[in-house]
């Protein structure tokens, strides 16, 4: 063996002994609250990528889409064949909101669903997607929703996804990423798109 060899093996081993020592320390089992935040794009597929994973492997996994759930999304349209249950907005919220009561009125008809989603055993994963808005536009409240959270079935996770995420669902997260957006097609004109986009 070369000495470059060498040094490379000795250098791997070396992190390969780091990672095995945490991987033992690492002892504790439960579900798992994971908050996906940021401006960049990337969070509602990461948060949908969860959801596969989970029903990969045969659990029960529901989404609450916090979004008016008129338009033609990919991965509902999938995951329902493969009885991930989906409670989506029938009006209210969009981008350009205008109607608070609305709004609010249909906010609280999702949360309902998650809520029972919430203290469900049987459900290993639970979606909310675009929940921090409801949050931020005061459609929901902030300590009804983190106790539903902190109450939930102790092998149960939680996917949190949305821009601005509010301190207190930071606070009792496990694992908290922020998505930076570096650039983003759309502000050099490219359209949303099919597949991509939704
Ligand atoms: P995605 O659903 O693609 O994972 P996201 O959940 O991170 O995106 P949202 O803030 O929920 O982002 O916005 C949803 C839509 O807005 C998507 O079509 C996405 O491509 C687009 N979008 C996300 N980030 C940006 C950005 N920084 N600038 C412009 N458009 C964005
Ligand atoms: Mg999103």
């Amino acid at each position: 063996m070369s000495k470059d060899q060498q040094k490379h093996q000795q250098r791997q081993q070396k992190i390969k002994d780091q990672v095995d020592q945490k991987i033992e320390q690492a002892q504790i089992e439960k579900g798992l609250l994971l908050v996906i935040t940021g401006n960049g794009k990337g969070k509602s597929t990461a948060g949908f990528g969860n959801v596969l994973r989970a029903t990969g492997h045969g659990y029960k996994a529901c989404v609450g889409q916090f979004i008016k759930g008129g338009w033609d999304c990919g991965e509902r349209n999938l995951l329902e064949q493969h009885q991930v249950e989906f409670a989506v907005m029938s009006t209210g919220f969009t981008w350009e909101t205008q109607n608070r009561e609305l709004d609010t009125q249909a906010a609280q008809e999702v949360w309902q669903r998650c809520k029972q989603w919430l203290s469900d055993p049987s459900i290993y994963l639970v979606l909310l997607d675009e929940i921090t808005y409801m949050l931020s536009y005061d459609y929901l409240d902030v300590d009804e929703v983190v106790a539903a959270i902190a109450n939930r079935p102790a092998e149960q996770s939680v996917v949190v996804t949305g821009r601005a995420c509010h301190r207190k669902l930071i606070e009792i997260a496990d694992t908290v990423s922020e998505v930076k957006n570096v650039k983003h097609a759309f502000e050099a004109g490219v359209k949303a798109r099919q597949g991509i986009d939704w």
